[in-house]
């Protein structure tokens, strides 16, 4: 059995699902996370999509991914006794007689796909502008990343699991037993640092790219809070008459929302949702940008350094970090603790 401690660098979705994977193994840990340090996880819609709202394809390892998003959250909604996990349906409006005849092609094409799409077309909820009905993505949710970060953050700060802190590379040294940090010895280091990656002197090599997300939040009261709605841009309920509208896909390093990112949302919103009169009166009542850390070939990026031995890395959750850290923070910690081989196509040894 192995009893050494884990430190895990960066408390973020990835960093935290980690810290819960060995917490309810009974593994020692500590988790360090600058408070300070902007989170994507923070920001993020919070959306799990089974189905690619351009070709209507499902999602790569749906089937696989969403089962096991759907226990971790409300097995952590259990732990943290808080609710943060909100089933719900995607409506996704068609504009052409193509639509609904792609869309039920793709329905048949994958075993799953009858769990996650229902037969096309349905009809749109209040005031969507969708001339040919639309399809109805089941078996969908919604994280409120607010709540999910807020109390599983007070959870591990009331264990003394989690320090709020900088991680200073320099102070990490190779010891006999590891790995030692500020006096305190580590079988493992897992970083899952986000976008921050590249500051990093061991991992700086992996092609982590910021692509930067512009939200809106507003108030409306006619929309359904029951169905998020997608086309170009989502409209995602986020309780009572707020929803957040998003999200920019930006190659830009440029920090804040920009007049642009706001304006590409008000418009994606106003073409989705018809209106009689003001069509300028958005009632936005809030904006929110961030950084989705990716990689080239869109897949996670898993392991251990191929030289340092015990340095493991945590990241490329992209675009879909809610749907993919659940089911790949038990993969990474099967493959540190248990052996397994990991996928090849998540393995970091793909860009040595
Ligand atoms: C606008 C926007 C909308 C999104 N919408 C969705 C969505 O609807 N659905 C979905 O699934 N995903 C969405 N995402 C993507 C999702 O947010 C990311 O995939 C995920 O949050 C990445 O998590 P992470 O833990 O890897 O990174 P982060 O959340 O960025 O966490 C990294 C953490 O590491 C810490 N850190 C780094 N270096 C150090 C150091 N040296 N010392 C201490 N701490 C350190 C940082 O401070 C930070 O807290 C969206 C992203 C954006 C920007």
């Amino acid at each position: 059995m192995n009893f050494r401690k884990t430190l895990i660098v960066g408390g973020g979705l990835a960093g935290t699902l980690m810290a819960f994977r060995l917490w309810q193994n009974q593994k020692p840990f500590l988790l360090i996370d600058a408070e300070a340090g902007k989170k994507s996880s923070a920001v993020a819609s919070g959306l799990i999509n089974p189905v690619v709202v351009k070709h209507f394809g499902l999602s790569w390892m749906a089937e696989k991914l969403v089962p096991e998003a759907v226990k971790v959250y409300k097995n952590l909604e259990e732990i943290t006794s808080s609710r943060f996990f909100h089933p719900l349906k995607i409506f996704r409006s068609f504009h052409h007689q193509e639509d609904t005849d792609l869309w039920n092609r793709r329905r048949q094409e994958e075993e799953s796909g009858p769990f996650f799409m229902e037969e096309a077309p349905s009809p749109a909820p209040l005031l969507t502008h969708a001339p040919w009905g639309g399809g109805v993505i089941q078996n969908a949710a919604r994280v409120d990343v607010e709540v999910f970060i807020e109390t599983t953050r007070k959870f591990l700060f009331q264990k003394e699991l989690l320090r709020s802190d900088s991680f200073d590379y320099k102070l990490l040294q190779p010891s006999r037993k590891g790995w030692s940090y500020k006096g305190d010895n580590y079988g493992h280091v897992i970083f899952c640092q986000g976008i921050r990656s590249v500051e990093n002197p061991w991992f700086q090599w992996l092609p982590v790219n910021p692509i930067k997300g512009q939200l809106l939040k507003l108030h409306h009261p006619l929309l359904s809070n029951q169905q998020a709605i997608s086309r170009k841009i989502f409209i995602l309920p986020q309780g009572g008459q707020s929803f957040k509208v998003g999200a920019t896909y930006e190659h830009s390093r440029e920090d804040g929302n920009t007049p642009e990112g706001i304006q590409q949302l008000s418009n994606g919103f106003q073409e989705l949702i018809q209106e009689k009169g003001d069509k300028a009166g958005l009632d936005i009542t809030g904006t929110y940008y961030g950084f989705r850390p990716t990689i080239p070939d869109r897949r996670p990026i898993l392991g251990e350094h191929p030289f340092h031995k015990g340095l493991y890395v945590f990241n490329g959750l992209g675009s879909k970090g809610y749907m993919l850290a659940p089911w790949f923070s038990e993969h990474l910690y099967r493959h540190i603790f248990e052996g397994i081989l990991l996928l090849p196509e998540v393995s970091l040894i793909r860009y040595k």
